[in-house]
């Protein structure tokens, strides 16, 4: 129940506490009420493990920082007995601005700390309704400001034009079309009825179209009917990042729409954790949508081809000794742990694991937009020499990741900690190992006769 006594507080600070009582679910609350401070998710923590002498990063103290609020306003014992609990409410502008510092600048929402946690406490889960209810009232790093803004307007967290998106796929189209040496070899777009209905993140179109032009030529070796959308085609969802679930549902529902406006069959949702986590895993649940369809990672495509023999791979293309990096979104959120590491003993001959890894792996330290808010660049590179140590221990060349957005991460990290390492995805190494078919004869024939 909302403590109704208005204390003498800013306008914003009491609506970020009105709003909180919409928010509070079941899980949340257990979350919120369960904490013994027993102390065991402290070490859990990237930021921890690189500030070890400052105790304003341990988990449990961030947790603290909304708990408090929860505890002085809507739980019984913090209304009664504040000062036994520690529950404290929050006043001014500067509480919220305090606030922020904490939920965007001092965790990347990885959930590590959730599950080395024996009481079930999911941090990060609230530590996103705390960024959720800052932004609902206009405090936020000004790059989730800006990125949310394009998410809405544009339709994509990056901005991306249509003409810009449409002119990458022809582009990619006729790359493919030449490296094939066949006419039919294409990026069809908007195509109805097809199998596959492939989305992708903006990123590739921006910075990395050759992920693009990889995956189209595993779907033309695989003989597959896909297509790619024109419109509402951005997989990745800034709503996960930002806490605000009315952005989560609204870009979720764009895809769906979309989807089931061209009879697709099955999206296949292209490398990016928390796209894949905000499309497949919550954006039913924020939009209010049931999806009529299938969906899939990437991954799962790809491997599937390779078990069901539509393409065929020769690993000994791919000799360079490499790691992988589970995304914190694909694998701990989601579950994605032996299928990208099965694909990559099909295509790879040096694969060394990383250590720790799955559930247990450290967040590429880009993670819950990071990437986005840079006057907290600092800390966040920092906190990253954790995860430099893990990539140096492995001795590879090249770190693998089923993730666009540890890709940057990364990629700065490795730049910053001049570990002169590579970054790469699954479809970039799929696409290098597949063997491409010998012209039939038949073909042949027909192209001397042309000649003739
Ligand atoms: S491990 Fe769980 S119960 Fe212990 S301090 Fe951390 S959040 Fe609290
Ligand atoms: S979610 Fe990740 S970054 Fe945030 S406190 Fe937990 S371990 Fe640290």
């Amino acid at each position: 129940m909302t403590d109704t006594r208005r204390e003498k507080r800013s306008h914003k600070a009491q609506k970020v506490i009105e709003r909180m009582s919409k928010k509070l679910n079941r899980q949340m609350v257990g979350s919120l009420a369960a904490c013994v401070h027993c102390g065991m998710c402290t070490e859990a923590c990237h930021y921890v493990l690189a500030n070890p002498d400052d105790p304003t990063y341990a988990p449990a103290y961030k947790a603290d920082r909304i708990r408090k609020i929860f505890k002085r306003h809507f739980d019984w014992t913090g209304r009664v007995l504040p000062w036994w609990v520690g529950a404290k409410t929050i006043k001014t502008d500067e509480d919220l601005e305090e606030l922020k510092d904490i939920v965007f600048g001092k965790c990347t929402n990885c959930r590590r700390c959730s599950i080395n946690c024996p009481m079930g406490v999911d941090y990060a889960t609230f530590n996103r309704m705390a960024r959720g209810l800052l932004v609902s009232v206009g405090v936020m790093p000004e790059g989730v400001a800006v990125v949310s803004k394009d998410q809405w307007e544009i339709g994509n967290q990056m901005g991306v034009l249509k003409e810009e998106y449409i002119d990458t796929l022809e582009w990619m189209s006729e790359e493919l079309s030449d490296e094939m040496n066949d006419p039919k070899a294409v990026i069809p777009i908007d195509k109805m009825d097809a199998d596959i209905v492939y989305s992708i993140n903006p990123r590739e179109v921006k910075y990395d179209p050759r992920t693009i032009a990889d995956a189209a030529k595993i779907f033309y070796l695989a003989g597959e009917n896909w297509t790619m959308p024109s419109e509402g085609w951005d997989m990745t969802n800034f709503g996960l990042f930002s806490g605000d679930d009315d952005l989560g549902g609204a870009v979720a529902l764009r895809l769906y729409e979309k989807v089931t406006e061209l009879h697709g069959k099955k999206l296949v949702i292209s490398e990016c954790g928390h796209g894949y986590r905000s499309t497949r895993c919550e954006g039913p649940n924020w939009a209010g949508h049931t999806v009529p369809f299938e969906m899939e990672s990437s991954v799962l495509t790809m491997l599937r081809y390779i078990k069901e023999g539509k393409i065929k791979v020769d690993k000994s293309k791919n000799t360079t000794p490499v790691t992988f990096h589970d995304s914190c979104n694909n694998a701990r959120s989601c579950g994605l742990f032996e299928e990208p590491r099965e694909l990559l003993e099909l295509v790879c001959t040096d694969f060394r694991e990383m250590y720790p890894n799955r559930s247990e792996n450290y967040c590429c330290t880009g993670g819950g937009g990071a990437m986005s808010m840079s006057e907290y660049t600092p800390q966040r590179l920092k906190s990253a020499s954790v995860k430099a140590d893990q990539l140096k221990a492995t001795g590879a060349k090249v770190v693998v990741t089923s993730c666009h957005n540890c890709v940057d991460g990364l990629t700065d990290l490795i730049r910053h900690y001049k570990l002169g390492m590579e970054v790469t995805q699954l479809v970039n190494l799929v696409a290098n190992a597949v063997i491409v078919p010998e012209p039939t004869a038949e073909k042949e024939t027909v192209e001397v006769e042309k000649a003739e």
